[in-house]
């Protein structure tokens, strides 16, 4: 029991920690540095050694790490989990400085993904993601992360007094209705570029020499164990970073496995994946086909390596809402704590069918875990994953499965410690059969 409130804390650590996807994977590239990982570039040739661990890094924002297994690729194939570093949430718009009543300044942001916009109301934010700044050569524009840890703005809620319907069907404007409150202004010229001054006291740089950047506003407050027996884990970014760390872990732990192990971790999940580091791409079919390059194996060593693979795709999962329990499917029902999810859809917005959930059960039973079933109530659509678009890019069995957690895209979400800590044993499981 101790373990697995100790692993639901790092994970909050870890989702705190992580405020963008470029922060997720320069988390997880601290701890897969602390592992002993080494870092590959993809602009050198690899040459890798049967056991060696390594990991690469795209865009800042997706990061694939994976151990060299003691068999041949193009007999054992390759062992993959794939999972999500970003989550819906508000990017900040260029100049993004706005003036209400000649005195608020508030910033002007952009909705990305489809998070559940009321959550954001009247909690304090911070600011963090990635900018770029002048450098000698122009190619390569110097990159620095920020997170300013503090709260610096709010999106203030309407008085009920003023909105009837607050309670029966608000609906937010995207562009109107969500910008947060930075200050009062009281001298006009205050209002000019306050963004990029604040990023370069933050930085300690030049203003001018900011030319760029990927800014998000976050949940200023850390996530945190709840329940009488602290079973929840609640914290912002569960979906997808609780399967980034029970992967990635997973990862770090394994001892000389037979099959080469992948932990990939895509950008751009919450936005259709189709960006060079979504899983939309052919990132992971070039990182793949490189790996077998590097072990000395051809194209025909990496096609075969490609028939004996298998793919878990790692991402939440709803459980039955215990106030809304009609939203559900009759007889599929998956409760938080009772067991990881396998995500089964006739149309196939999953990848899951009866043979690759035969062998996650089977790991499952290894690992000493409860599966549970999840399918769609038949009128309504349901979300997708990068199962299915992965697999589109690379010809490999796949499996969708996920925790199951309420309040999905809210700004702060729930799942279980348990769960958290069976998903660790079963990619473990996986990772090393
Ligand atoms: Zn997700």
């Amino acid at each position: 029991m101790k373990h697995t409130i100790d692993f639901a804390q790092q994970l909050l650590d870890f989702c705190y920690a992580s405020p963008t996807a470029f922060h997720a994977v320069a988390t997880t590239r601290e701890l897969l540095e602390k592992n002993k990982f080494v870092q590959l570039n993809e602009s050198t040739s690899w040459k890798l050694k049967s056991g060696g661990k390594y990991y690469l890094i795209r865009n800042d924002s997706a990061l694939i790490a994976f151990v060299a297994g003691s068999a041949a690729v193009s007999e054992q194939g390759f062992r993959i989990v794939g999972a999500h570093t970003d989550s819906p949430g508000f990017r900040i718009k260029p100049a993004p400085e706005m003036l209400a009543e000649n005195s608020y300044l508030k910033l002007n942001t952009e909705v990305y993904g489809g998070p559940i916009l009321t959550t954001w109301f009247d909690r304090p934010l911070a600011i963090a993601g990635r900018v770029a700044l002048k450098s000698k050569n122009p190619m390569q524009p110097q990159i620095r992360l920020l997170n300013i840890r503090r709260p610096v703005c709010i999106i203030p809620n309407i008085a009920i007094h003023m909105n009837p319907d607050a309670n029966t069907g608000f609906a937010p404007n995207k562009q109107t209705d969500t910008l947060p409150l930075l200050g009062i202004i009281t001298q006009k010229l205050e209002e000019k570029n306050y963004l990029a001054r604040l990023i370069a006291s933050e930085l300690r740089v030049k203003e001018h020499e900011i030319l760029d950047f990927d800014l998000f506003l976050y949940e200023y407050e850390r996530g945190s164990l709840i329940g009488t027996t602290e079973e929840f884990i609640s914290s912002g970014r569960i979906d997808d970073l609780a399967s980034v760390h029970a992967g990635i872990n997973a990862l770090c732990k394994i001892v000389k496995p037979t099959a080469t192990c992948v932990m990939a971790c895509f950008d751009h999940e919450e936005v259709g994946s189709s960006t060079m580091q979504g899983a939309d791409s052919q990132l992971l079919a070039e990182v793949l086909e490189r790996i077998t390059m590097g072990l000395k194996g051809g194209r025909d060593e990496y096609f075969r390596a490609l028939a004996s693979s298998y793919i878990i795709s790692a991402d939440g999962a709803h459980a039955v809402h215990p106030n809304m329990g009609a939203k559900a499917d009759p007889t599929s029902r998956p409760i938080i704590n009772n067991g990881l999810v396998i995500k089964l859809s006739a149309n196939r917005s999953y990848t899951t069918d009866a043979v690759t959930a035969a062998t996650f059960i089977q790991l499952c039973e290894k690992a000493g875990v409860k599966t549970q079933r999840f399918v769609n109530r038949s009128d309504m659509r349901g979300g997708s994953t990068i199962g299915p678009i992965s697999s589109t890019h690379v010809s490999i069995r796949s499996i969708d499965i996920g925790l199951p957690m309420l309040a999905m895209h809210s700004i702060r979400e729930l799942c279980g410690i348990q769960d958290h800590s069976a998903m660790l044993r079963v990619l473990g499981e996986f990772y090393q059969s």
